[in-house]
C-alpha cells in the first residue's frame, strides 16, 4: 500500500481544527469524491475512502489523540471505517453527518450549493511545512520503561512581528497583478496538433496569488523565522531500532499560517553488551561452573527490572535454555510483554592443579561421569545437535 497521507492534509484542516471544522471539511470531501458523482472514477473512490478514514480518526477523540502523538503507527491498523461490506455502512456515517435528509446515494442534489465554495477553496494554496527528522539513542533499559527525552531542534516558526503574513501591514499585501490572484497563469500554445492550453504556477507570486509590497524586516517577507527550540518527547515502552514516532505539527511551520510539518523521531537502540534483543524477547547467556551444573545452584540474572534469582537444576546441561516469563520487553501498543530466555553454558577450566586432576580422574572412572547421552534426555541432545 502507498504511504498514507497526513489526515489533516487529507481533509485540508489545521491541527487545531475543531470538531465542527473537521465535520465540515469531511462533508465537502465526501460530496466532492462521492462514487455517485464520479462513476467509474477509481481515483475519486480512493480519495473518498481516504477522506472517510481521516474523518473516522479525527472525529474520534481517542483516536485523534493517538494519531497526534504517534501518527499512523499509533493507530496500528485500527484506523478507518470498514469498507468490507461495500459502501452500505458508510451511508450511516453520512446520514449522521448530514442529518436525516440524506437518502443514501443520489441524495446529494440538495448540496448543490457546495461545489461553488469548493472551487474557491481549491484556488487558495495551503502550504505545508517540512518535516524534521531527529535520531534518539536509547538504552534497553529506557526502552523497557519508556522514557522522556529533551530534543534540541531548529525550526521555522511564524514570524512574531508580522504574524506569519510576511508584511506588518495588511495593506501591503496585494493581489498579484500577473495572475489576478488565481496563482496560476494560462498559456495558449498553437502547434501542429492544434491549440493547447496549459496552466502553470505564477512566477511572480509563486502561486500564492498575493504579493507583498513592503515586506516585514524581521522575516524578509517569508513570514517565518528560525528558532532553536527544545521539545519534550515521550517515548513509549517497547519501541524498536529504526522505528519512527511522529509528533504531529512539531516540524517546520509553513508560510501563510499553513499546516505545520511533523517532527519525526527515529529510534536508535544502543546495543547492550550482555542482553540481546529478539523482537520483544530478550536473550542472556549465563556461564555456570561445573559444580553448579552438576549439583544445582541459585544464580543471579540481570533482568531489566533488576536482578532476579534463578534456580539452576541439578544436572543442568550446557546449552540448556530456560524462559523467564514476562521478563522481556513490553509491546509498543501495550498488549503483552515478551520473555527473557537464559542460556546456561558450563564453564570448563583450562588449567587445573594436580589435586584437581586426581579428583577428576576418580570422577572419570565413575559410571555417572561417562558421556552416555543415550540413557539421558535424548531429545535435549538431539536438539543441541540440530543447532549446528
Ligand atoms: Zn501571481
Ligand atoms: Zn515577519
Amino acid at each position: 500500500m502507498a504511504e498514507k497521507r497526513d489526515y489533516y492534509e487529507v481533509l485540508g484542516v489545521g491541527r487545531n481544527a475543531t470538531d465542527e471544522e473537521i465535520k465540515k471539511a469531511y462533508r465537502k470531501k465526501a460530496i466532492q469524491y462521492h462514487p455517485d458523482k464520479n462513476p467509474g472514477d477509481k481515483e475519486a473512490e480512493e480519495k473518498f475512502k481516504e477522506a472517510a478514514e481521516a474523518y473516522d480518526v479525527l472525529s474520534n477523540k481517542e483516536k485523534r489523540a493517538k494519531y497526534d502523538q504517534f501518527g499512523h503507527a499509533g493507530l496500528d491498523g485500527q484506523a478507518g471505517p470498514d469498507f468490507s461490506g461495500g459502501f452500505g455502512n458508510l451511508n450511516d456515517i453520512l446520514r449522521d453527518l448530514f442529518g436525516g435528509g440524506f437518502g443514501g446515494f443520489g441524495g446529494f442534489s440538495g448540496f448543490g450549493g457546495d461545489s461553488q465554495s469548493q472551487r474557491q477553496n481549491a484556488g487558495q494554496r495551503v502550504y505545508k511545512g517540512r518535516d524534521i527528522r531527529v535520531r534518539v539513542r536509547l538504552t534497553l533499559d529506557e526502552i523497557a520503561r519508556g522514557t522522556e527525552k529533551e530534543i534540541q531542534i531548529e525550526r521555522n516558526v511564524p514570524c512574531p512581528d508580522c504574524g506569519g503574513k510576511g508584511a506588518k501591514n495588511t495593506a501591503d499585501i496585494k493581489v498579484c497583478p500577473s495572475c489576478k490572484g488565481s496563482g496560476q497563469v494560462k498559456r495558449v500554445v498553437n502547434s501542429f496538433f492544434g491549440q493547447t492550453v496549459t496552466y502553470s504556477t505564477c512566477q511572480q507570486c509563486n502561486g500564492e496569488g498575493k504579493i507583498v509590497t513592503n515586506p516585514c524586516h524581521t522575516c524578509s517577507g517569508t513570514g517565518l523565522v528560525r528558532r532553536k527550540e527544545t521539545v519534550r518527547v515521550r517515548i513509549p515502552a517497547g519501541v524498536e531500532d529504526g522505528m519512527q514516532l511522529t509528533m504531529r505539527g512539531q516540524g517546520h511551520s509553513a508560510k501563510n499560517n499553513g499546516i505545520n510539518g511533523d517532527l519525526l523521531i527515529v529510534i536508535n537502540e544502543i546495543e547492550d553488551p550482555e542482553i540481546k534483543r529478539d523482537g520483544n524477547n530478550l536473550t542472556y547467556t549465563k556461564i555456570i561452573s561445573i559444580p553448579e551444573a552438576v549439583m544445582g545452584a541459585t544464580v543471579e540474572i540481570p533482568c531489566l527490572d533488576g536482578k532476579y534469582n534463578v534456580k539452576v537444576e541439578p544436572g543442568t546441561q550446557s546449552g540448556t535454555v530456560i524462559r523467564l516469563k514476562g521478563k522481556g520487553l513490553p509491546t509498543v501498543n501495550g498488549y503483552g510483554t515478551g520473555d527473557m530466555y537464559v542460556k546456561f553454558i558450563v564453564y570448563v577450566p583450562k588449567k587445573i592443579s594436580r589435586e584437581e586432576k586426581e579428583a577428576m580422574e576418580k570422577l572419570a572412572a565413575s559410571e555417572n561421569f561417562k558421556a552416555n547421552t543415550s540413557k539421558e534426555d535424548k531429545n535435549f541432545f538431539d536438539r543441541l545437535r540440530n543447532m549446528f
